[in-house]
Formats: C-alpha cells, structure tokens, sequence
C-alpha cells in the first residue's frame, strides 16, 4: 500500500491560482491527484496551470467567486463534470483588510468574513453530497497565526482565522461517519501577494516576523505543499478535526 498515492483522486483548491493555494495544490498533484484550482482572475491562473501540468497531471481553472453560495456550487458541479468525481477540497481563498477595529465598515467586516469563513462552509457544504457518493473524502481549511493570536489590525481576519478552527472541528465531527476527514493548516508567515501587501503597510512586518520564527525566515508557499499532501492522502485517515501549524516554530516561541 502507499498512502501517498493520490492516482485517480480529484482535488478542488479555491484560491489555487497562486500563493498558498498554488504550493498546496502542486503538492497534491506531485501524489497524482488530478486538479481543479479555483478562483476570480483567469489571467493569473495561466501560469498555475502550466506550473501543475508541468508535473504531468491534467489541470483545469474554474472561475468562482467563493463568496457566493451558487458559485460555490457551480464549482463543484463543474469539477465533477471535467473529472467526474471530487475527492479533496481545499478552502483556501483569503482576503484581509488591516486597520483599528473602530474604522472598518459594516461591508469590510462582511467581506473579510464571507471571503475567508463563509466561504469555507458554503464549499464544504457543496462538496459534501459528491465525497459522500465515493465513500470518503478529505477537506483542508486554512487558517492563520491569526487563528492563535490576535492583532491590533486584523479583528475581522483573527475572527474569520479562529472560526475557521471551531467550523474545522465541528465539520470534522459531523462527517466522520461518512468517512470524511476535515482539518486545517495554520501557515505561519508566507511571503505571497497577499503578506506584500501586509509588509508595505505593517511597518517593521518583514525584520519582526523573521527575528520572531525560530527558523529565522520567512515561509513561501512550496513549504506548505507537504501538509497539503499529507492531509489529502491516505496517510491521515485516521486524523481529523487537527490545526497543524506549518510556521517555522512562530507559534511555539516566546
Ligand atoms: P494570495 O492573495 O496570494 O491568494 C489568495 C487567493 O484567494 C487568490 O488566489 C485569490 O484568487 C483567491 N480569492 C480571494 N478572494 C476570492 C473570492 N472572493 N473568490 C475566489 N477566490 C478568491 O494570498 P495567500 O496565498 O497568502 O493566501 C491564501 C490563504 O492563506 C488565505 O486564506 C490567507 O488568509 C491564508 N494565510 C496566508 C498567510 C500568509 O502569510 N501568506 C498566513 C496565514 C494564512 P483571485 O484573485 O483569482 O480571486
């Protein structure tokens, strides 16, 4: 048996048309799974998708914006429809907007948390009934540091971050008697579009976060392809509910 084979497995990865998503889909897909990255902007989906069949698996881009529920379906019906089966999902789309609690907007604290959190449940909700039809299935949701910690910036994101580790645990629960395992990953500090845009308005984000993670760097979305694999194959069968922090130690260091 080799419980790293992902041969004949499809893979949804929203969000998987660059930074996090990207590194996590290109380690599913190094297992052979066959994959469907998700998202808003086709343009930036050309180099993915030639960066995922570059490891000899057949790769597709579906356009969906994950924040609404019809779209999240259409998703899964369309993974299914090009692959004929979805085996693993990954709800990895994030957004963030950073300023003091008292100055976001009604609309930023929704966008913040249907992108991250809402999102989420409506994709696990589509996904469901079609991993229910196979006998099983694997659903990854990302967190944060910021599901552990808080930060004067990022009220909406910390709650999105930490409800995503409460819905994890309770998705996990729920499903377990269908032979489907929900985890989630807390990346530490990733240098993706998303942490640029934190470093140009977070002063002193760069130096801090590399003196603060005991490794001494900053991560890049390559080193989160090895959880993703991990919790997309057979090798975590028996582990659900779990929130693997993949950060270099931050979360582990005074
Ligand atoms: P990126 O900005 O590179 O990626 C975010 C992805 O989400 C994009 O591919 C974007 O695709 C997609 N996305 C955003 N909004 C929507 C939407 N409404 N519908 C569909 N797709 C959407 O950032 P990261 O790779 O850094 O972030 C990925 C995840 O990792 C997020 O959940 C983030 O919170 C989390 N994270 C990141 C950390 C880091 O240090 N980078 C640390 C901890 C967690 P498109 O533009 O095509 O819509």
């Amino acid at each position: 048996m080799n419980l790293f084979d992902l041969t004949g497995k499809v893979a949804v990865i929203t969000g998987g048309n660059g930074g996090i998503g990207l590194g996590m889909a290109e380690g599913i897909a190094s297992l052979g799974a066959r994959i469907a990255i998700s998202g808003r902007d086709a343009e930036k989906a050309k180099a993915a998708l030639a960066a995922l069949r570059g490891l000899g698996v057949e790769a597709e881009f579906i356009v969906a914006d994950v924040t609404k529920k019809a779209e999240c379906a259409a998703m899964i019906e369309t993974a299914e429809r090009l692959f004929g089966r979805v085996d693993i999902l990954v709800n990895n789309a994030g957004t963030s907007i950073r300023k003091m609690p008292q100055d976001f907007t009604e609309e930023e604290w929704h966008q913040v948390i249907d992108t991250n959190l809402t999102s989420a449940f409506l994709c696990s909700q589509a996904a469901y009934p079609a991993m229910k039809k196979i006998g099983g299935g694997k659903m990854i949701n990302i967190g944060s540091m910021m599901s552990l910690f808080g930060a004067p910036y990022a009220t909406p994101y910390a709650s999105s971050k930490g409800g995503i580790v409460q819905m994890t645990r309770a998705l996990a629960t729920a499903w377990a008697g269908d032979n489907i395992q929900v985890n989630a990953v807390l990346p530490g500090w990733i240098d993706t579009d998303l942490t640029k845009r934190a470093r140009q308005q977070v002063n002193g984000l760069h130096d801090s976060v590399e003196k603060r993670t005991p490794q001494g760097r900053w991560g890049n979305p390559r080193d989160m392809s090895g959880v993703a694999a991990f919790l997309a194959s057979a090798a975590s069968d028996f582990v659900t509910g779990t929130a693997i922090p993949v950060d270099g130690g931050f979360s582990i260091a005074m």
